[in-house]
């Protein structure tokens, strides 16, 4: 089925991430795989080549296009070459914590920041989770009580992506404490303020080139200046953006899934059992042709989704939607191609079996399965 989402320019665009990823991430990524950390480079490199900030004004070192399918495309790249924990930290620099920067920052806020998120020397990070909280966002104890020009911010937070490489932490704090969702506020935390410490970076199944950590905060006096938008309104602001952070998941997804098939293709017509390629069985077949046609369906909603993303009209029920689903089907898919592969899936020295790893958090990050299934239930009036 011919795609129309993209125009020439987003072609253009992805041969220059292509080159860039097979250049500069593909040859390094086994080593940060090892290291469970990418080089900060790849954030300067990615931002001197225009990989960074599509979004953000250009006067500001942004690429002055707000258009998301720069950002599919990249997700798609990454996908495409393999290095999913590595993109992971790029694309939510891009995806999901720049907007708070382009709509919730002052003019002076956006001075600050906005060209090193571009440049790549300012790495973003999104720290809503605690140890003790996740899908019950309003029940977090993080708090941040007003002293004079300063928030005295005392908490933690957990499972922070890019929690070792942030420079700025977008972090939701409880400005009352007294209150659920009318008492949050968005603090940006900086490297380097007093008191603001980094605990472990966690070791996890998959994804592990991604740093992903434990933050900790005793008594970090944050300028009130360093406030995203008016104090109360982290909630209302959290719940305007993730559906963007929802539907950059949902892509993710569906360019995983269409990549182990791809993979699996190749594959299942080579290796041969009881002299005809595995691919040939009629188990074999089926199960290719359900999992194209789940793609495509996918893809098509995923697309529109994109569009709708674009226009404003994108809601937080289809963005629901396009999470929990596309996130399922990449799961289930990855796990299907790993059965096709045979014993050679589970061998990491095969993309699949990293796949399999790598895929299985996605339908927990970003809120959980239950908790899409929860928000598009509501809407129905159930
Ligand atoms: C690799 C990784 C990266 C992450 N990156 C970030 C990040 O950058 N920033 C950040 O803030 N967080 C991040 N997270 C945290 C992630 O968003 C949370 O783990 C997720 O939202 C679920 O929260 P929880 O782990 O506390 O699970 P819980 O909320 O404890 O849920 C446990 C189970 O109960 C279910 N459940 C909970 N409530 C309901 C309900 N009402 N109805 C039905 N079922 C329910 C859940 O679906 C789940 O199955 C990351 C996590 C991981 C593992």
């Amino acid at each position: 089925m011919d795609r129309t989402l993209f125009d020439a320019e987003h072609e253009m665009f992805r041969d220059s991430v292509r080159a860039f990823i097979d250049k500069e991430v593909g040859p390094h990524n086994d080593a940060w795989e090892r290291a469970g950390i990418v080089d900060r480079r790849l954030f300067t490199r990615a931002g001197a080549n225009g990989f960074l900030g599509m979004a953000a004004p250009e006067e500001l070192g942004g690429g002055g296009v707000a258009d998301f399918r720069y950002n599919v495309v990249i997700a798609e790249e990454v996908q495409r070459g393999g290095v999913n924990a590595a993109g992971l930290g790029w694309t939510l620099h891009n995806d999901i914590c720049l907007p708070y920067f382009l709509s919730l920052c002052t003019p002076e806020q956006q001075a600050r920041w906005l060209p090193g998120i571009c440049s790549g020397e300012l790495i973003t990070a999104i720290a809503m989770t605690e140890p003790g909280i996740g899908s019950d966002l309003a029940s977090m104890t993080t708090s941040a009580i007003r002293d004079g020009d300063h928030y005295v911010v005392n908490g933690s937070k957990t499972f922070i992506t890019n929690g070792i490489n942030a420079d700025l932490v977008i972090t939701a704090v409880k400005t009352n404490p007294a209150e659920r969702h009318a008492g949050m506020s968005l603090l940006v935390l900086e490297r380097g303020m007093d008191g603001f410490e980094r605990g472990r970076n966690l070791e996890k199944i998959g994804m592990h080139a991604q740093d992903t950590a434990e933050l900790f905060f005793t008594d970090v006096r944050v300028p009130v200046e360093n406030r995203l938008g008016d104090e109360g309104s982290g909630f209302r602001s959290l719940v305007t953006k993730l559906p963007q952070e929802r539907l950059s998941i949902a892509v993710t997804a569906v360019a995983t899934a269409r990549v182990a098939l791809d993979q699996t293709l190749g594959y299942v017509k080579e290796r041969t059992a009881f002299g005809i390629p595995v691919g040939s069985f009629q188990n074999s077949r089926f199960r290719l042709a359900e999992m194209a046609t789940e793609i495509e369906i996918a893809q098509t909603f995923t697309d529109r989704c994109v569009l709708g993303l674009n226009a404003g009209t994108l809601t937080a029920e289809e963005a629901a939607m396009a999470k929990w689903w596309c996130t399922e089907l990449a799961k289930r898919v990855v796990d299907t191609c790993l059965q096709l592969h045979g014993g050679y899936g589970y061998m990491l020295e095969y993309p699949i079996a990293r796949a399999y790893a790598d895929t299985r958090i996605t339908t927990i990050y970003g809120g959980t399965t239950e908790i899409m299934k929860e928000i598009i239930g509501k809407s129905l009036g159930v």
